[in-house]
């Protein structure tokens, strides 16, 4: 196929490659038509140039819909290193990494995603001011799990709204797939506000720490294995491990009312999310769900401060309602509305940011 069709979606893809560091990456800019384009550097041993380059235009085409749906000034983008994050790392080739991100003059901002830590880009940081995310001893805004962890119970309370006309998240039961760095935040919390907990982790660690802290409370907590979890007889499914988790075999499963947690991508294909309109289960539509991460590193275009961002993060309340009352309105499912809710305000800011750029001065008035 044509490179051009293969890249029809997106506005710039940058190949990086430098020899002397062994750098391979691609950068993928899906859309700066909200701001500078916004995404994490995964690094992966990807077998092709060519599964690499799939990898990034999918996920930065998402980033732009994620950048859409918080409502932060930024648009899509993402980057990959090819390479194997536990062999091939080197501060040279971040360095060689930062230098690429600074030749696209302030376009793409970047920073830690899967195999990369915030350690790798304070090499990348020597080279370009386009690194967000990093250690607060770096002046970045620090660990991004809180905020999604919080973005998670605001779109569990939305979510309790729509199904018990309360947003109250006491007295229900959840089953919590993944006790890391966001579910076990989220577990907490739960606990705290007197709901009973299903939760799955293979890290048997995590499972114990959150047993003593329930036992102190005197709160309610089941551990059950990860096949079980997709059986437990809860109220809401919060997923905050893998991707691709929901699909034909787990559906079938789910005896819940709604699934809204933080994991990404959780819907293996799009159909899935009318099979889950269809069993009568509310499916939170992931990126809405798990902005708390993404609304703080935007917001560190005003330097960091932990208050605004968890204050920002309680609109993912409002824009998950949002999404449920469009998907109930117009007959579609909850993830449809999602993504027609984000391309509708792509466009009415195109419109406004061009109806701004068309006022051009006179040029009688330009004073020489
Ligand atoms: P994490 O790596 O800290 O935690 C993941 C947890 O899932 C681990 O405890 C792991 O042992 C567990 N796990 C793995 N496989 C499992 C299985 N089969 N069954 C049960 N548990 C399993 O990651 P995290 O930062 O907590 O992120 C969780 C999810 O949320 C990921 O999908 C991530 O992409 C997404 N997310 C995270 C953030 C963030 O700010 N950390 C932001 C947006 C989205």
């Amino acid at each position: 196929m044509d490179m051009f069709d293969t890249i029809r979606e997106h506005e710039q893809v940058v190949f990086c490659n430098d020899e002397a560091t062994g750098l391979k990456a691609i950068i993928a800019i899906h859309s700066t038509r909200l701001g500078p384009a916004l995404g994490g550097c995964r690094m992966f041993p990807y077998p092709s140039a060519d599964a690499a380059l799939e990898d990034v235009l999918r996920l930065s085409k998402g980033m732009t819909y994620k950048c859409a749906a918080a409502d932060v000034d930024f648009g899509g983008g993402k980057a990959v290193i090819i390479g194997d994050p536990s062999k091939d790392k080197t501060p040279e080739l971040f360095r060689a990494f930062g230098q690429f991100v600074e030749s696209l003059n302030g376009r793409f901002y970047t920073g830690t995603d899967m195999g990369t830590t915030p350690e790798d880009f304070v090499h990348a940081m020597k080279e370009t001011n386009c690194i967000v995310g990093a250690d607060e001893e770096y002046g970045g805004s620090g660990d991004s799990s809180v905020p999604t962890a919080q973005g998670v119970i605001y779109g569990l309370k939305a979510t309790n709204q729509v199904l018990y006309g309360t947003s109250d998240l006491g007295g229900r039961s959840y089953s919590i797939q993944g006790l890391g760095k966001v579910g076990f935040k989220v577990a907490e919390k739960l606990l705290e506000e007197g709901a009973d907990l299903y939760v799955a982790d293979i890290n048997e660690e995590a499972i114990n720490e959150l047993m003593a802290k329930a036992g102190k409370m005197g709160a309610g907590l089941k551990a059950v294995s990860s096949e079980e979890i997709y059986r437990a007889d809860a109220d809401v499914f919060v997923p905050c491990a893998l991707g691709g988790i929901l699909n034909d075999e787990s559906i079938e499963q789910l005896r819940v009312r709604a699934v809204a947690g933080s994991a990404n991508n959780q819907l293996l294909e799009f159909r899935h999310g009318g099979m889950l309109q269809q069993k009568g289960i509310l499916y939170a539509p992931d990126y809405i769900v798990n902005a708390g991460g993404l609304i703080q590193v935007a917001d560190e275009l005003y330097s960091p401060n932990k208050e605004r961002v968890l204050r920002k993060t309680k609109a993912i309340y409002s824009a998950l309602l949002n999404v449920y009352d469009y998907s109930a309105a117009e007959g579609i499912t909850t993830i449809e509305a999602a993504n027609q809710f984000c391309e509708q305000r792509i466009e009415a800011r195109t419109r406004r940011n061009s109806f701004f750029s068309h006022m051009k001065r006179p040029k009688w008035a330009v004073r020489t």
